[in-house]
């Protein structure tokens, strides 16, 4: 086979509209093809249907990733025009009833032949055209239409208006000394003429709730944030009513047993009980951090400590205890050369090895390698970490391609990347990398590992491909090493110097990290409780949606970081994105991640542990429940205290 791992398309945006279409076209005549074939067989027709797939997706990447990277009035227009017939297509294959009949012929003639791995995919395609209603009336299946239509349209609605509310405010700060400690690239980015301006971005808001001195100021902008948006109470309302229509017409009681049909955890209720139970055990905890900081802001006269003090008081007082100077630690993780340990690190830890190769990319930040493992080449690795005004923000991992074998027993490896948005390097100094940007980067590559250690066969069980609310266990386990001592030792070198970071500094780093761990917990229980509460349940009035906020957040709690810090009406996660009944999913993750990560003692070198996660996580992709992945991986389940404990509360 040739070597196409490093190949990136310098047309991909030539005529791209024609070309979706042409393939589209072709995709649809090929799908009604293999349902109407005779004598079907997996091979012929499951994996011909994959391969199809895969075709589309291949021209489809590129420009999606364009689109996200190298942002432009071209990629928008392209998108404009491509989502529409993509949606369309979507939408009639997941309803094709041809396709439909035709896993079901498979289930009934071939089950027993095939591998588990088979049996778990033609088992999950029937249900899934299920659940998308292929089985009902016309007129039913017309409605999930209507529903599904108009669901898409109020989630863009609500994430729209959120977007809106954040660019309206405006904080004009005309008094320099009110920024405080304020760094030079916080205050840069609001610098309007001798005068600054701040948002409610996530980053300005963050910058002013963590520094400006001036109280009534951070009282304001608090209040501008927990006031946004309110036109979205109705667009909840109204989407938890179609949301219990649409579970109804399938035949299931909630909106969450009807998502949770896709779910590793066992049930909604197991989930809650879950959550109950971290938050209570928490709660000492939570209560004592707010004790203290309130203790803090009492020595500055303040005698009602508010949640606009939290993010300035914990600032203070993280420093004053911990004298953690952030620009310090920031000079020993400059991006290059901790992006080249990191992949040192786990070609270690995995006997693989990254060597990187110059292929004509997208810009010029862009890079490749080739990673292999016994001296071969098993797949390729993209990444694009500097930040650029023409990139969405955020950092994330997608694929070009995962890991699959096709319907000629041809094996594809698989193209993965990763995408950041750390800080650029200015005339002075090269990229430096904050703690929160370093945890990012293991994050992203626990994530990229997943896809790149794939060996499924299946192109829709490879790699990431896996239950929505464990997703997140890779990523969240790889992360949880980026401040072990072992990982600090071996991978933080000062720019200048090159000299390893001093041990008292790695020390500060480890406790600084435990700090506000409880708040931080209970903030994301309350979150994730309330998005289960108002999923278990029939329809409800704005009055009971916001009283069962209100009940799972209650207006004084405080939260670790202000960029969490959200009202109900922008609360993306359940409104916006797809992740309604679904934001327990990260700490749900989280557990194996801590379990896994007490048993390694936060050694990365643990190398039987790592082989074996490697050769069961990491290999397996969505092939079994990653329940059972767990236990092939660690003999065991995930104890029950483990996340407690890496969170430092028990
Ligand atoms: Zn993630």
């Amino acid at each position: 086979m040739k070597n196409d791992l490093g190949y990136f398309p310098q047309n991909a945006l030539h005529n791209a509209p024609a070309r979706v279409n042409d393939a589209i076209d072709v995709a649809r005549a090929r799908a009604s093809e293999l349902a109407a074939m005779p004598d079907k067989t997996y091979m012929n027709f499951v994996r011909a249907l994959a391969d199809n797939d895969a075709k589309l997706t291949e021209l489809l990447m590129p420009i999606y990733h364009l689109d996200s990277v190298m942002n432009s009035d071209e990629t928008k227009q392209i998108m404009n025009e491509i989502i529409p017939p993509l949606s369309a297509y979507g939408s009639d294959m997941a309803r094709h009833r041809g396709i439909y009949e035709g896993f079901k012929y498979i289930r009934d003639n071939e089950f027993d032949a095939l591998n588990a791995a088979q049996q778990k995919l033609v088992t999950d395609v029937i249900r899934a055209f299920e659940i998308a209603g292929v089985n009902l009336p016309a007129d039913k299946q017309a409605r999930l239409k209507e529903i599904a239509a108009e669901m898409s349209k109020m989630s863009n609605d609500f994430s729209n208006n959120v977007i809106e509310a954040n660019k309206n405010f405006k904080l004009k700060i005309m008094d320099e000394t009110k920024l405080g400690d304020m760094p030079t690239a916080d205050r840069a980015t609001a610098r309007i003429d001798d005068w600054w301006e701040f948002s409610l971005l996530d980053s300005h808001y963050v910058a002013v709730m963590t520094f400006v001195t001036d109280r009534d100021l951070r009282k304001q902008t608090h209040d501008a944030r927990m006031a946004r948006a309110p036109e979205n109470m109705d667009i909840i309302t109204h989407m938890l009513s179609l949301r219990v229509e649409r579970a109804g017409i399938l035949g299931y009681e909630t909106h969450a047993d009807l998502v949770f049909e896709d779910r590793s955890a066992p049930s909604p209720a197991a989930v809650k009980t879950f959550l109950k139970d971290l938050r209570n055990r928490a709660a000492a905890s939570a209560k004592q951090d707010r004790a203290e900081l309130a203790a803090r802001a009492a020595t500055d006269g303040i005698k009602d400590f508010a949640p606009h003090d939290a993010a300035f008081y914990g600032r203070l007082v993280r420093t004053e205890q911990y004298d953690l100077d952030e620009s310090v630690v920031r000079e020993y993780f400059e991006t290059g050369r901790t992006t080249d340990a990191i992949f040192d690190m786990l070609a270690e830890m995995f006997d693989i090895k990254f060597t990187e190769r110059k292929v004509p990319l997208w810009h010029p930040d862009a890079k490749y390698y080739d990673m292999s493992r016994d001296g071969k080449i098993i797949a390729g690795f993209f990444i694009d970490l500097p930040t650029r005004e023409t990139k969405s923000p955020g950092a994330w991992m997608n694929s070009f391609r995962p890991h699959y074998v096709d319907a000629n027993g041809v094996r594809h490896l698989p193209k993965v990347l990763n995408v950041g948005n750390f800080p650029a390097a200015t005339k002075d100094t090269p990229s430096l990398m904050a703690t929160k940007d370093v945890a990012t980067l293991f994050h992203e590559i626990g994530h990229g590992l997943h896809g790149l250690l794939s060996a499924v066969d299946e192109l829709d069980l490879s790699g990431t491909a896996v239950d929505r609310d464990v997703v997140e266990f890779p990523s969240s386990f790889l992360e949880y090493f980026w401040n072990s001592p072992v990982t600090l030792k071996r991978i933080a070198r000062h720019y200048k110097t090159g000299e390893p970071m001093p041990d008292e500094l790695i020390e500060k780093i480890i406790k600084s990290d435990r700090f506000m761990r409880g708040t931080e917990m209970v903030w994301k229980t309350e979150y994730s409780l309330f998005d289960m509460e108002i999923h278990t349940q029939g329809k409800m009035t704005a009055q009971q949606i916001r009283s069962a906020f209100d009940t799972a957040r209650p207006a004084d709690s405080i939260t670790p970081g202000p960029s969490y810090d959200r009202p109900l009406t922008a609360f993306m996660h359940p409104f916006a994105h797809s992740y309604s009944a679904g934001y327990y999913s990260y700490l749900w993750a989280e557990q194996m991640a801590a379990d896994a990560y007490i048993a390694a003692n936060g050694n990365p070198f643990d190398k039987d542990l790592m082989h074996r996660y490697r050769d069961t996580v990491l290999a397996m992709g969505g092939t079994k429940k990653m329940d059972e992945i767990y236990r092939e991986f660690m003999g065991r389940d995930p104890k029950p205290d483990s996340l407690l404990k890496f969170y430092g509360l028990k």
